[in-house]
């Protein structure tokens, strides 16, 4: 059995203030089932990462990095690596976010080497992917998540995979209120599920958790969830107001 997973993407937003409220209203609307009946994550953006972890330190809700660079110190102006993270006590970090890829620009190579970096510095890396629109229409999905899956996790053994949590995020449901249909996702979930098989041992592709992103809300939250192979949410704009994260958490358990 697979423990449901929810973490909120907060990307770039909240500040000194809002970033800590939000933690607290989070973690107090949790009590009961935050750890206990479903893991719960929340990644603010890197400045407030640290108030964060102390907010939630008498909680049970897990705090990750939207990102980390691959190497572990030195002369990289402006970048994080996992070893930093892990210090001030965080546990997760996102890898491959469509908007890292489609945005900032980063290739399939960085990405593997992001994920390697997380899982050497003790991190649970979260590996995004998904298609864009015109990849759908062209029927080219399995491909491009293929692709991903096995260019993220190129080289690394079936124990290190095991840290890894896959997040299927169709790119063009992102932010945009379109949602995957829960027939459509649970198609893609499980056709990554078999290509894990594939690749490592049936207890792996077993037991890894594979979340869907896309527009999740509390309103559509607990049809995903039905799902057999959706084992959780990864969630931006919802994870922002603490009721509809809340309402996305319960609906999870
Ligand atoms: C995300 O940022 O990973 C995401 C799924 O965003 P949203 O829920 O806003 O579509």
């Amino acid at each position: 059995m697979r423990k449901a997973f929810v973490a909120g993407n907060w990307k770039m937003n909240t500040d000194s203030h809002t970033s800590v409220n939000l933690a607290e209203s989070i973690a107090s609307g949790s009590l009961e089932i935050a750890g206990a009946s479903v893991d719960v994550a929340v990644c603010p953006p890197f400045v407030y990462l640290q108030a964060v972890v102390k907010t939630l330190s008498a909680s049970n809700i897990s705090v990750g990095a939207q990102d980390i660079y691959v190497e572990r110190q030195g002369a990289f102006t402006g970048e994080i690596s996992a070893s930093m993270l892990k210090d001030i006590g965080c546990n997760y970090v996102l890898c491959g976010h469509s908007e890292r890829r489609h945005v900032i620009g980063e290739t399939d190579e960085l990405i593997k080497k992001k994920i390697t970096a997380a899982i050497s510095g003790g991190l649970l890396p979260v590996l995004c992917v998904g298609e864009l629109l015109a990849e759908r229409q062209a029927n080219q999905t399995n491909e491009v998540v293929t692709r991903q899956i096995k260019s993220g996790l190129a080289g690394l053994s079936a124990e290190k995979v095991s840290a890894v949590t896959i997040a299927y995020e169709p790119v063009w449901a992102i932010g945009t209120g379109l949602t995957a249909t829960p027939q459509q996702a649970q198609e893609v979930h499980a056709f990554v599920r078999k290509l894990l098989l594939q690749m490592y041992d049936g207890q792996l592709a077993e037991d890894i958790r594979i979340l869907y992103g896309g527009s999740a809300k509390p309103g559509n939250a607990a049809d995903l969830m039905r799902q057999q192979d959706i084992d959780g949410l990864l969630v931006g704009g919802a994870s922002l107001n603490a009721d509809d994260f809340l309402a996305i958490i319960r609906a999870a358990v």
